[in-house]
């Protein structure tokens, strides 16, 4: 027997009055169970937006609450953890195993129309693979773990694997600027997103280190193109992880499918983020770093799986603000 060795693992488990118990009604603000949210809205429910079809569609979630769980069991493992969950809250993630939690409709809208994109994917994948899910299991202190994902895209050519991954945002990332002074060479004014901002060409900028004004052509301006938000990048990091452990499943996929040879050498992966904004379509490139995801993936893990509920401590700040069991983790905190 060695003293050494780590504690084993803690598998959390899905209760069983986990999930979304409930919509919010967009009207009166009060609880409606799911089916009678669908009813109401095929009566066209007066001042209300929300349509059946739309209602229909978040009430047949083929994604459950309980996916990983379900999938882990599937394949013998002991937890399973998808891309998606990996990258956001792992409190939120705990809490969402132990307790039920209510929603608006309109809460899904960005889901709801990120699905158009996937089922045209679905219609015409072209040269690559579409939607197809990646499952890896290791061993984690004495238990299996199950971690899958589901590129949107991966194609294949001679520089290596591409995983592209779509988002519908509101808010594609921007380019941004920044001025330097004339003379010190200081930073005076940074992350600016709108050039109007900042007036016009003659309205001075100031430099505290110099205490000195400048106008809009004396400062030196500086253009940060835009770059894939953190989050995303690390998502495509976590696919790329799970693609290095199912090449040849994906190479054998590319021959029968494409007649594509996929070459021996050891394989090279790359990223693209293509946000589909409110009026362009924007691609933008990911540098992959498996390494970095290996790592992540580890350091959740420990956090996860451990008896004590994951710190307030959310990894995107706005995810509180949308999270659906807040009532529950200021109540545990
Ligand atoms: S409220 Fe914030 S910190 Fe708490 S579980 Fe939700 S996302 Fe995480
Ligand atoms: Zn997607
Ligand atoms: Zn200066």
């Amino acid at each position: 027997m060695t003293t050494k060795a780590k504690a084993l693992a803690v598998i959390p488990i899905v209760t069983a009055d986990a999930g979304m118990r409930a919509f919010v009604c967009e009207v009166t603000g009060e609880e409606i169970p799911l089916p009678e949210c669908l009813a109401c809205s095929e009566r066209s429910a007066p001042g209300c937006s929300m349509f059946p079809a739309y209602i229909h569609q978040i009430v047949n979630d083929p994604r459950p609450h309980d996916f990983s769980q379900r999938l882990a069991k599937a394949h013998g493992a002991d937890f399973g953890i998808s891309v998606t969950e990996l990258i956001y809250c792992p409190r939120k993630f705990r809490l969402k195993m132990e307790h039920s939690w209510t929603e608006k409709p309109s809460d899904f809208y960005a889901r709801f129309s990120g699905t158009a994109i996937h089922a045209a994917l679905e219609d015409y994948e072209g040269a690559g693979i579409a939607e197809e899910r990646l499952v890896a299991t290791f061993d984690y202190r004495g238990k299996t773990i199950l971690f899958s994902g589901k590129p949107d895209l991966v194609t294949y050519s001679d520089a290596g694997w591409l995983i592209t991954d779509y988002k519908r945002t509101g808010w594609p990332p921007r380019s941004s600027y920044s001025y330097t002074c004339p003379k010190c060479y200081e930073v005076i004014l940074s992350d600016i997103t709108d050039r109007r901002g900042i007036g016009g060409a003659n309205k001075p900028l100031y430099c505290p280190d110099c205490d000195e004004n400048f106008t809009r052509r004396q400062v030196h301006q500086i253009t940060h193109l835009p770059e894939a938000k953190l989050a995303h990048a690390t998502q495509i990091n976590l696919l790329a992880l799970l693609l290095n452990k199912n090449e040849e499943e994906y190479a054998s996929i590319l021959a029968e499918k494409h007649g594509i040879a996929v070459s021996d050498a050891s394989p090279v992966f790359s990223g693209r983020i293509v946000y589909m904004g409110p009026q362009n379509i924007l691609p933008l490139p990911v540098e992959v770093d498996i390494e970095s995801a290996r790592t992540l993936l580890r350091a959740r893990l420990t956090v996860l799986l451990r008896p004590e509920l994951p710190p307030k401590d959310p990894l995107e700040g706005w995810e509180c603000k949308y999270c659906p069991v807040a009532a529950q983790c200021d109540a545990a905190a």
